[in-house]
């Protein structure tokens, strides 16, 4: 038995800056047939836990060329229609290639895409997969920010979503994924789906598994897998930046030979129980810097600046927390990865280790994340080529490249300024440029949840800074003009 592997999807924030196009979504270009299995094999990806599934079962794993960064998901603007419509093109060509030759399909899509083609890129993406592949078994793993909708479900063999905020489980949702195509194929079990979607908008930034809410509904949820004797039982957060139809959360259900309305709907009522639990104080980095000083201990205290995220789609540019941090001039600080390429490019092109400069970093994307930072006799104290390996739960082992990247120090504060847009999931990007990370108290971050996988037990705490950017926890900033009303927390609904 052969299963073809793909993957391509993107987290799209609408109230972006801007345009996703192939060379934003993924900078170092396609991910070659060829190299897939050596670079994912054994890593915590969604791929990974296919291919660990293919092996375990006896299979052959088929890959064709992947659009992915690091094994996961980029997030950005809207998704151009040359975009969408050229990386579709590129799969189905070569999947065509391959017709006859493989008996089931792992297409790893993220759930929150949106493109100018459809404000639902995986009804797009599945839609154009099916135009080659027919009645092909296809199954996908999801985020768990994934916007379901009930068309992705039309046209899949089985969805299995990721239960973690911080993902820490893709390689479990492509395992369970591929696992049960094959079983499928083989006539093991026969999956069927239902999706209940649910009339509420979560921020990305309170929407967590390690405590509150949410970490109650995965756990009614898997208590529910058990009881019900569910394939599988996901809540999906949503993605509430993404601003098209089916923007809300779910609950998708997965039963062996019979449709798991009853089961979906359960967890359902347990989650709009909880509906008015998702919220969380929005501090001005004025703010998370008094609370993060109260709170240093022995290491450092993380600030993450979540309104400049960009795995939630934001430039991460911005400058309102460098702003501050270089104002207070506090030992010990530290922020980064920003990302501004021209300025990296700059320092490339003409400095060198030990150089003293006068530079304007980030704000150069959108006036929302503040004007762009003059630095004044700035040292520059290394430089690095961005390559890394991992080391945070969400994509343990794969490798990551941000680009060129240049370390800089102004007074108290050190800057890493990165070529390419990540979130910062760990120390690594800290570390490829020679620091110590036990000499700092005050760290800075762009990231909402992703980097407590790894600092979560690192850091003396974590604090949420909230300035003005595209990934705001008060979502009645953002100027909706897609998704289905009514719906919490923008207007009043009394049931489900
Ligand atoms: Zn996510």
């Amino acid at each position: 038995m052969k299963i073809l592997l793909t993957q391509f999807g993107n987290e799209t924030n609408s109230f972006a800056v801007g345009k996703t196009t192939f060379e934003t979504l993924v900078p170092k270009g396609w991910v070659k047939a060829e190299d897939v299995i050596r670079q994912f094999k054994g890593t915590a990806t969604y791929l990974g836990g296919a291919l660990r599934a293919i092996e375990e079962e006896g299979a052959e794993p088929l890959p064709v060329d992947l659009a992915t960064r690091g094994g996961n998901f980029g997030a950005g603007p809207m998704m151009s229609k040359e975009c969408a419509s050229y990386v579709m093109d590129h799969i189905t060509e070569d999947v065509k290639k391959h017709m006859g030759d493989f008996d089931g399909v792992f297409f790893a899509v993220h759930g929150a895409g949106c493109s100018e083609e459809d404000l639902d890129l995986e009804r797009y993406s599945f839609k154009r997969m099916r135009a080659v592949i027919g009645d092909i078994p296809m199954v996908s793993s999801l985020d768990a920010h994934a916007n379901l909708s009930q068309d992705m479900l039309n046209l899949s063999d089985g969805l299995y979503g990721i239960k973690t905020v911080p993902h820490i489980d893709c390689e479990e949702a492509g395992y369970r994924a591929a696992k049960t195509l094959i079983r499928h194929i083989r006539g093991e079990v026969n999956p069927k789906m239902y999706l209940k979607k649910i009339p509420l908008l979560i921020p990305a930034t309170t929407g967590r598994t390690v405590s509150g809410p949410g970490k109650a509904i995965m756990e009614f949820a898997a208590a529910c897998v058990k009881k019900y004797n569910l394939i599988d039982a996901t809540f999906f957060f949503g993605f509430s930046a993404a601003d098209c139809p089916c923007s809300s959360c779910s609950v998708l259900a997965v039963a062996d030979g019979y449709v798991p309305k009853k089961e979906a709907e359960e967890i359902a009522a347990f989650v709009w129980q909880r509906r008015y639990e998702f919220s969380e104080p929005s501090l001005s980095v004025r703010e998370a810097m008094d609370v993060a000083l109260s709170k240093v201990k022995d290491g450092y205290v993380v600030i993450n600046e979540a309104s400049d995220n960009p795995g939630g789609g934001a430039p991460g540019d911005g400058t309102h927390l460098l702003r501050e941090m270089i104002k207070r001039n506090i030992p010990g600080t530290i922020m980064g990865p920003l990302t501004d390429r021209v300025a990296v490019k700059y320092l490339f092109d003409n400095h060198k280790v030990g150089d003293v400069v006068d530079i304007e970093v980030g704000g150069k994307t959108d006036a929302t994340g503040g004007e762009p930072m003059r630095l004044h006799n700035a040292e520059i104290i290394n430089f690095s080529n961005g390559k890394l390996i991992s080391a945070a739960p969400i994509n343990f082992g794969a490798p990551m490249d941000y680009g060129n990247t240049v370390r800089l120090r102004q007074g108290n504060v050190e800057l890493i300024i990165v070529s390419d847009r990540f979130q910062t999931y760990d120390d690594r990007p800290f570390i490829m440029t020679g620091c110590d990370m036990s000499q700092y108290k005050i760290l800075g971050l762009k990231s909402m949840n992703h980097f407590r996988g790894y600092f979560g037990s690192r850091a003396d705490a974590i604090v949420t800074a909230d300035p003005p950017g595209q990934c705001p926890i008060n979502l009645k900033l953002y100027q909706y003009k897609n998704i289905e009303r009514p719906i919490l927390p923008l207007d009043e609904v009394n049931s489900i």
